[in-house]
């Protein structure tokens, strides 16, 4: 898999703002907030995204879950939050290195763009 920006914000060659750190996962702030509440949670593991995940990943893919309601719930936004990862270049991926963006903290229409 290709080095990515997420890469080198996990090796802290970059830097980024930090709301969660653990054995599997990192939560960070979005540089480009698309709301209130705009975070990125990133698994150490560098899969391209969730379309290249395998059984061996439920486990992780379940923990980023858990973490993104956990922040969401810290911020204050655990009765209304969106849970978001694109996957492919077509769903609006930039950054090929799975990751979940957790948004609230404003109204959320749907169907998304
Ligand atoms: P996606 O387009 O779904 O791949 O999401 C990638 C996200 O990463 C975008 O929302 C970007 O704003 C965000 N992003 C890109 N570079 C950085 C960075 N250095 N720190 C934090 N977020 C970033």
């Amino acid at each position: 898999m290709a080095d990515t920006v997420f890469g080198k914000i996990l090796r802290g060659e970059l830097p980024a703002t930090f709301l969660h750190q653990d054995d599997r996962c990192i939560v960070i702030r979005d540089i480009a907030p698309r709301a209130p509440l705009h975070a990125l949670v990133i698994p150490r593991k560098p899969l391209v995204s969730v379309a290249g995940a395998t059984a061996e990943d439920a486990a992780l893919l379940g923990h980023l879950m858990l973490v993104a309601a956990k922040v969401a719930a810290d911020h204050g936004h655990g009765a209304a939050f969106r849970v978001v990862t694109n996957a492919g270049e077509g769903a609006g991926q930039s950054v090929p290195h799975l990751h979940l963006h957790v948004l609230a903290g404003r109204p959320l229409t749907w169907p998304p763009g």
